[in-house]
């Protein structure tokens, strides 16, 4: 059977016609999956009865069933089981007025982070354009309706399944898709530079959030703690963001996960306002304290020193926020998403006190506002 989430506008339209129906009714069967949330083609109206019954012998919607549910106060926590029997994790974080969604891009993770559960188990497969667009269906079939914020900063390093996530994409901000604002969409990555590249020039991700997962502040710590970044090192990094074409009063997040004793100090948060030097407009930092894992040998730093890491970067004119995981009771924190139990990252909150607005490694966030991006890892 095929998959109709596999499917963009163009596609389906070539698909309908070689089998012998108008172009036109592309737009109404994606109409009523990406607009009404209407998954049973014997529900779509405007169709004539020979279409609807085609249709059902050749297609289905959703790839993934739903395994568990759990519900906390700020977040809930979906586990899906794709057709070949893989867990993965999506997490529906409530912001004050608006609900955002934490999609997962991958089975596992091959970057191998050291702070994140998600690499203790190596990347199992690339996660398919209809696993990720699925996520979002079942979860707005959930709840019954739409959710306006996407981030991608589940399970998995985004930009490593670029053709997939691209199509991800399409489907959920083009007007025949969810149609989502670009502005409520963002990608998240540990920081590969070929890929960042490659977005820089891509029509449908160009416009979209960038979050960065930094995490250290000399190239010796952020290659011992994310090994990928051997080749991608933190300068040329750096050097590229601040290039990277940015539209009005928009920016990139700085993700950085604070971890007790290894990079919170305050010659690290002096050497990351280095880094981002003269261009403290283009850039905005969140501070993530490390969410304990039992299977990972990091703790979470005390909050005043937090709060004195987020202080030197404030007294240098750099917009920092503090972000804490929501969910931490049913393992829905940051860096907690692992594919074979069921337990997931994500979802971050500011702090009440003088901070502002940010997001999460591997981890959610607020609504993407004027200037606002997100991050993950
Ligand atoms: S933090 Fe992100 S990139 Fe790093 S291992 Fe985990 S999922 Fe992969």
């Amino acid at each position: 059977m095929k998959v109709l989430t596999e499917y963009n506008l163009t596609d389906l339209q070539e698909e309908l016609t070689s089998s012998g129906f108008e172009h036109y009714r592309a737009r109404q069967i994606l109409k009523w999956v990406y607009s009404k949330f209407v998954f049973d083609f014997d529900l779509m109206t405007d169709l004539p009865k020979d279409m609807r019954r085609t249709l059902k012998e050749t297609f289905r919607v959703h790839t993934l069933d739903t395994v568990d549910r759990v519900t906390a106060p700020d977040s809930v926590k979906y586990l899906f089981r794709t057709r070949d029997g893989h867990l993965i994790e999506t997490v529906l974080i409530k912001e004050r007025d608006h609900l955002t969604l934490c999609v997962s891009t991958q089975i596992g993770c091959a970057v191998g982070c050291t702070f994140c559960a998600t690499a203790l188990d190596g990347l199992i497969r690339n996660l398919r354009t209809s696993e990720i667009v699925d996520q979002y269906l079942k979860v707005a079939e959930d709840i019954g309706g739409r959710i306006r914020n996407v981030v991608f900063m589940g399970m998995g390093e985004p930009l490593a399944n670029y053709e997939n996530l691209r199509k991800a994409v399409e489907i959920m901000v083009s007007p025949w898709g969810i149609n989502l604002s670009k502005r409520r969409v963002t990608v998240s990555t540990s920081g590969i530079l070929s890929q960042i590249r490659r977005m820089m020039e891509d029509d449908v991700l160009k416009d979209i959030n960038l979050a960065v997962s930094i995490n250290a502040t000399t190239q010796r710590l952020r290659e011992s703690i994310m090994p990928l970044t051997k080749t991608n090192t933190l300068k040329d990094l750096m050097d590229l963001l601040k290039r990277y074409p940015l539209r009005p009063y928009r920016r990139i997040t700085l993700e950085y996960v604070l971890i007790k004793d290894l990079n919170d100090s305050e010659e690290d948060a002096l050497r990351l306002a280095r880094l981002i030097g003269k261009h403290k407009k283009r850039f905005k930092v969140n501070l993530i304290p490390f969410n304990p894992d039992p299977n990972l040998p990091y703790e979470r730093p005390p909050m005043d020193r937090v709060l004195r890491f987020q202080k030197v970067l404030w007294e240098r004119g750099i917009s920092t926020f503090v972000r804490f995981s929501k969910g931490v009771d049913v393992f829905g924190a940051c860096g907690q998403l692992r594919s074979r139990r069921p337990v997931v990252r994500s979802l971050n909150h500011e702090e009440p006190a003088q901070v502002g607005d940010g997001a999460g490694c591997n981890s959610l966030s607020g609504p993407p506002d004027k200037g606002d991006s997100r991050s993950g890892l």
